[in-house]
């Protein structure tokens, strides 16, 4: 076990005893996980709270799903796979139903109104999944339309998904849909969200490409065969989908 691996496996302990004394999760609810190398992933085991983890009941698996050490992973491990081999640049993967963010997956609500200033710029707009059963090919396959276009994910009547650089990037995503969602729950009790202008909300989109959020989206692929990452886009399709997201708000609130 090398120092990389260690301070993963400390990383993600400390992180599920945050998660669990949080209320993201109960009982052996979520899951996390780590990208080793190119093709090591290290994740939580099932039916373990995340509040108590030890480091040395981590397991180690290959990208294709073979567990190379520790216990039988979370059933939702090929959620995080399937988000590995298409995302270059996400080295970790962080599953919680945190009630907030979950009640809006449950509702069928996506985060998507241009209303909070703050996660317009850092994350853009949270989608829905559509529903899929947990533990089955239907969830990972339920993030395809929307896994290259965004951090953070909601699972209809499930919870959430949020990718990372590392492992508390993809944390501090889940903490900023929970207290988005918190936000707007109490928004909606008030009369509702006002969203912004389309004027403020293109220079939020500006302030974004500046600390070059979007073009972490577009990492060249070095994953080589095991990658499905279609990312590696030209500056003219990097443009085509920056201006089809501003068409996308523009057409959010307008019509
Ligand atoms: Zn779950």
């Amino acid at each position: 076990m090398n120092n990389n691996e260690n301070a993963a496996r400390r990383q993600i302990v400390e992180i599920g005893r945050r998660m669990y004394d949080k209320g993201y999760v109960a009982a052996s609810e979520g899951n996390i996980s780590v990208r080793l190398d190119k093709n090591h992933v290290l994740t939580t085991p099932t039916g373990c709270s995340k509040g108590f983890l030890e480091a040395s009941e981590l397991t180690v698996v290959r990208l294709n799903g073979e567990i190379i050490s520790g216990r039988k992973p979370s059933t939702e491990l090929p959620l995080h796979l399937f988000i590995y081999q298409n995302r270059c640049d996400v080295n970790s993967v962080v599953h919680a139903h945190p009630p907030y963010a979950t009640g809006f997956a449950t509702a069928g609500i996506a985060l998507d109104r241009c209303a909070l200033a703050e996660i317009i710029v850092t994350l853009g707009s949270i989608p829905l999944a559509r529903y899929g059963a947990p533990s089955t090919d239907e969830l990972p396959r339920s993030l395809e339309p929307h896994i290259a276009k965004s951090d953070a994910f909601l699972l209809a009547n499930h919870g959430v998904v949020t990718v990372g650089v590392d492992l508390k990037d993809a944390y501090f995503t889940m903490e900023r849909v929970e207290h988005a969602a918190h936000i707007i729950f109490v928004a909606r009790a008030l009369g509702g969200e006002k969203s912004l202008p389309q004027k403020d909300v293109e220079k939020l989109y500006d302030l974004r490409k500046s600390y070059g959020i979007d073009e972490k989206h577009q990492t060249p692929c070095n994953q080589e065969a095991s990658c499905n990452c279609k990312q590696t886009l030209t500056e003219t399709e990097f443009e085509a989908t920056v201006q089809a997201v501003i068409e996308a708000v523009r057409k959010r609130l307008y019509t």
